[in-house]
């Protein structure tokens, strides 16, 4: 056994030289990605051919390849013709947060594991519960992505609503949340881990325009309720993750309010819209709700994994895990906040809040208001394109950066329409210069954008709809040839 191997890698001198050229090879990436117009979104490989890659890199490959050839096989989120999953292209800085979060790597459970990342914790959450127009009494949570958030606020949710202990007791009535049909899958996964089952998730049927259909509430709610179901909280998304359409927040939350449920906005994605003057319009209503989830990993610039969820009453925040909750906020409701293992899922988490805080410090809340702004305005300009061209249909007119759409022949059968854009699909992943993903409503096939980029423009897009264009001839002629 080599006895120095231990000393070897706590060296700082390594991590110095290591780190610097690292620090350029990833400046050099970032470069290439934004302005190098042959490089690629994404270099294609089945699962089966990078598993094999790598198993002989871990037997054969030179060390002092590793870093280039991550970057190499990864998809790059940083380059403007990548228009696929609602994953940001981090601000560099949050890249260098994330270092120096790794490499102090402070728990966060309780406030001597993360004593300043926890204080930005509390400034971030607090700003962001006055931007959705809560009161002082706001409290908020940074935890490890939407997922988690989603299911932590209805954990808050039936806590708060329902008459009996569920935590301790167990179920002893069925209980049911309310959700668009279009939601996340990840409400309906929080409700099966919560155990509602399939019976207590209300699915609401969405109208034409992919919206929440908000007059079927109440026959919903009492249908629901003559089968036995203590229904407890209403869903809304904002917007929804495959349509990018917001529900009508104010038209639910006037619901709530009638029967006492509790009112979560999922505002993962199109949250941060909070930001933008030109387009908080969407989120009206939200500041009624009694919690909202916004990930900073999406529309925010910041690297996996940090979302926000935010509750109008920061005493929920601290019930929703407490055992005997009632006695313990008593005793210490307000001095506790900053012992943050108690209200997340989490034990232990990664020191998040640098990301949120450093973007604050140096660019101000502006700079959430500018990204927001510019990928919604340019989803807007791409629509416009779309809609006058007559090989491509819009599936929805969009309120986000979110846009689905097919190519279309006129006179193929639907199922032949469908198999092309699926064909057009595969076939612009396997190419690489863009990168995009798809998506189906209503059994129609469509090809989805997410303009995640603020450095895509309508010239990268027309070159998109131009490759499009060209693969589907190539595969039209190859059919009927
Ligand atoms: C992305 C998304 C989620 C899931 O969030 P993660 O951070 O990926 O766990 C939930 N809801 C909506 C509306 C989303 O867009």
């Amino acid at each position: 056994m080599n006895k120095n191997l231990l000393k070897a890698l706590y060296q700082s001198d390594s991590f110095s030289k290591m780190g610097h050229k690292l620090i350029d090879t990833l400046a050099e990436h970032l470069q290439n990605s934004i302005s190098d117009k042959n490089s690629k979104a994404i270099r294609w490989n089945d699962p089966h051919n990078e598993l094999n890659l790598w198993k002989d890199f871990l037997r054969n490959g030179d060390k002092d390849d590793f870093f280039k050839k991550v970057i190499e096989r990864t998809t790059h989120t940083h380059n403007p013709k990548y228009v696929g999953h609602q994953v940001a292209p981090p601000a560099p800085i949050t890249a260098l947060t994330g270092m120096l979060a790794s490499l102090m790597n402070n728990g966060m459970a309780v406030y001597e594991m993360g004593m300043s990342p926890t204080a930005m914790e509390r400034i971030t959450t607090d700003m962001l519960g006055q931007k959705l127009g809560y009161s002082t009494d706001s409290r908020g949570i940074l935890t490890s992505g939407g997922t988690l958030a989603n299911l932590t606020s209805l954990l808050a949710a039936r806590k708060a609503k329902v008459e009996y202990d569920v935590w301790n007791a167990g179920h002893s009535q069925p209980l049911g949340i309310m959700v668009s049909e279009e939601a996340h899958y990840c409400v309906d996964r929080a409700a099966k881990i919560m155990g509602l089952g399939e019976q207590g998730i209300i699915k609401i049927p969405v109208t034409k325009e992919f919206t929440m259909d908000v007059s079927l509430l109440e026959a919903y709610y009492q249908n629901a309720k003559d089968k036995g179901i203590k229904v407890f909280a209403i869903v809304g998304s904002a917007p929804s993750t495959a349509s990018g359409i917001y529900d009508d927040l104010e038209a639910i939350s006037n619901f709530a309010e009638k029967y006492r449920l509790w009112f979560h906005v999922d505002g993962a994605h199109g949250g941060a819209a909070i930001f933008s003057e030109k387009y908080k319009h969407l989120l009206k209503g939200i500041e009624n709700s009694d919690s909202v989830v916004i990930d900073g990993h999406k529309m925010l610039m910041m690297p996996t994994i940090t979302t926000a969820l935010i509750f109008k009453e920061g005493t929920h925040s601290h019930t929703t895990f407490s055992q005997k909750a009632d006695y313990l906020l008593t005793d210490t409701d307000e001095e506790d906040w900053y012992n943050g293992g108690k209200r997340t899922f989490e034990c232990t988490k990664t020191m998040m809040s640098l990301h949120w805080f450093v973007l604050l410090k140096m660019y101000g809340e502006d700079i959430f208001d500018q990204n927001v702004t510019v990928l919604y305005n340019l989803a807007q300009e791409f629509a416009k394109v779309l809609t006058t061209h007559e090989n491509f249909e819009l599936a929805i007119h969009p309120q986000s950066n979110i846009l689905c759409f097919r190519f279309m022949v006129p006179d193929l059968p639907l199922d032949e329409l469908n198999r092309l854009n699926q064909s057009i699909r595969q076939h612009l992943l396997e190419d690489g210069e863009f990168y995009l993903v798809q998506t189906k409503f209503n059994g129609i096939h469509y090809l989805r954008t997410t303009l995640m980029n603020p450095f895509t423009t309508m010239e990268h897009l027309n070159l998109l709809l131009k490759k499009i264009q060209v693969t589907a001839e190539k595969l039209l002629t190859s059919k009927t040839s």
